[in-house]
């Protein structure tokens, strides 16, 4: 057996490996697992990618309506979030909502990772050594039970796709609330008004916060912008500008349709 196996690792074993895997797991698509050329992304799936449009409120990340100047929209001049800057990479909608939703139910992660490889060229652009991401945490109870946490795997992946920093230990969610999505409107923004905390323990000796001028919060998906807003609020104490960043953003009925100019993602 071993004799085999040292004959498999010549190779030509190596090209009868790879032949078997392609008659075995044949290259398809990612997002809907139709049969391709290669890995990645079919033209279908690709065409439903959109990317969050850049042109919006500095402050809060909405789009601004067609022909008005960049700057703070309505809702910032009249209640701005306590971020400095918000950030969506994609509309959360079609393959990305699928994406998301079937790496956090089933922890399947190829299409997000896939989705984040695409968007090296705008997160490089936007990070750097300087800034440190510190992923919205968990209710511990929650985390026990599901083992996983997604913010921090996504902080992870932003980070060694950008060259920046990131810390899951810093920002810390104080006891136990209901989960968002079984809530709406203002139940929303009152469930999470002392949810989070900074922890001091870990800005103090060898400070992750050496060298850095920039922390951002992520998270996976806004949608009220709650939990970004009440976690940057309890992160400002940190005294570095403090902005959100989510991988895709629910787009409210009153956003109308998303531009759609793009033809190569984040290019
Ligand atoms: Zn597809
Ligand atoms: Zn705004």
């Amino acid at each position: 057996m071993l004799v085999r196996m040292g004959r498999l690792s010549t190779k030509r074993g190596f090209g009868v490996y790879g032949r078997l895997k392609a008659l075995l797991f044949p290259p398809a698509c990612l997002f809907c697992h139709t049969p391709m050329a290669g890995d990645g992304c079919c033209p279908d799936c690709y065409a439903g990618i959109h990317v969050w449009p850049r042109h919006g409120c500095p402050r809060c990340g909405r789009q601004l309506p067609e022909g008005v100047d960049e700057g703070l929209c309505g809702h910032c001049l009249n209640r701005p979030p306590a971020q400095a800057g918000t950030t969506s990479l994609l509309v959360y909608q079609g393959p990305v909502r699928e994406a998301i939703l079937d790496w956090k139910l089933s922890g399947h992660h190829a299409p997000v990772r896939w989705l984040i490889d695409a968007a090296r060229p705008r997160l490089r652009e936007l990070l750097s050594e300087h800034d440190l991401l510190l992923p919205v945490p968990m209710p511990l109870s929650r985390m026990r039970k599901s083992g996983q946490h997604h913010a921090a795997d996504l902080s992870r992946w932003l980070a060694e796709a950008s060259g920046c920093h990131w810390d899951w230990r810093i920002l810390r969610r104080i006891g136990e609330q209901a989960r968002q999505s079984s809530l709406a409107g203002r139940q929303r923004w009152n469930n999470l008004r002392k949810a989070f905390a900074i922890d001091d323990d870990y800005l103090t000796g060898q400070s992750p916060l050496h060298g850095i001028e920039r922390i951002w919060i992520v998270d996976d998906i806004l949608t009220s912008g709650a939990t970004l807003h009440y976690a940057a609020r309890a992160a400002t104490c940190i005294g570095r500008p403090v902005h959100v960043l989510s991988l895709a953003r629910t787009k409210s009925d009153s956003q109308g349709e998303v531009d759609d100019t793009r033809r190569s993602l984040f290019r």
